[in-house]
């Protein structure tokens, strides 16, 4: 097969999957749901994840995406440095972008800033978003693919705390937010946490932190202690599902982090509604593919 016609196999494939993730959510997402359900036990709550649960499987039976609001693309990639495609990939997955945008369909949410208008292809300036990491010894290429709603966006927030702030300064932070804008994003959330010395930095680690599987937890003793006692203490607010009360308001807390300067804290929170919408896919040199977010996925 020319490459050309490689290239346009890999577009068709991401377009496809990108489709996909707007009308099922991943097997982890669907898990924690299906558990968070169970220990709620006011009719409300549990009135409300019955609606959930209908509504995605409607979504899969009239092959529709399950939230009107299919967001803002981001494909964060960790690309192998002998992968043969890495010089095309951009091009392959704004165009993906554009295919899933007339095939699926995806809502029109692209708005060119300043200028105020909107393209009508989920393309723009700096959309579809794509974050890099370059892998060293590999040919192959893994992509999370993640739509950002403007709700489950809305708490986002990144500062650098004053010295002396410590860790009880991002317990502070993160419970501040959860506290005022938590229930805005749609609840049960996922809560993106990054920890770093400055607000970029810590921006895209909590980001990535939304990547990670549910039920993981971070590979620091001391991080992974840190959100535990962030979920438990976030679950006692009493969120539940869409933030009409209830027993539980998150599906996980994840932390991401890195060295740090020894007198600044930089931290950031980014936050996943209950419609969790991210899909996991590997290619290798042959662009033959495997999704691990969705089990037995048919693109
Ligand atoms: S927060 Fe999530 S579920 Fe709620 S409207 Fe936005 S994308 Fe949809």
């Amino acid at each position: 097969m020319s490459e050309q016609n490689k290239i346009q196999e890999m577009t068709e494939v991401m377009g496809k999957f990108v489709s996909m993730i707007g009308k099922i959510l991943p097997d982890d997402v669907m898990d924690k749901l299906t558990e968070l359900r169970s220990q709620e036990d006011s009719r409300l709550a549990t009135a409300i994840y019955s609606t959930m649960f209908d509504n995605q499987n409607l979504a899969k039976e009239l092959n529709r995406p399950s939230c009107q609001d299919t967001g803002v693309i981001q494909f964060f990639v960790k690309c192998g440095e002998n992968f043969p495609y890495m010089g095309k990939l951009e091009r392959i997955l704004e165009a993906s972008v554009l295919y899933a945008t007339e095939h699926a369909p995806l809502r029109h949410n692209s708005v060119q800033t300043f200028d105020e208008y909107n393209t009508g292809k989920n393309i723009g300036k700096g959309t579809p978003t794509v974050f890099w990491e370059i892998v060293p010894d590999k040919d192959n290429v893994e992509i999370d693919a993640y739509m950002a709603g403007g709700g489950c966006t809305l708490p986002g927030k990144a500062t650098v705390l004053m010295p002396g702030a410590g860790y009880e300064g991002v317990t502070k932070f993160v419970l501040d937010i959860m506290t005022s804008y938590g229930l805005n994003a749609c609840p049960p959330l996922l809560v993106g946490i990054g920890v770093a010395t400055s607000v970029e930095t810590a921006a895209l680690l909590s980001k990535k932190a939304l990547m990670r599987p549910i039920g993981s937890r971070s590979e620091n003793e001391r991080a992974a202690k840190m959100e535990q006692l962030l979920e438990d203490g976030i679950n006692e607010i009493g969120l539940g599902p869409q933030g009409m009360s209830g027993n539980k308001s998150v599906m996980g807390v994840h932390i991401e982090n890195t060295a740090r300067h020894p007198s600044t804290i930089g931290v950031a929170v980014n936050t996943g509604c209950w419609s969790h919408r991210r899909g996991h896919i590997i290619f290798d040199k042959e662009l033959n593919f495997e999704i691990t977010s969705h089990a037995g996925a048919q693109l």
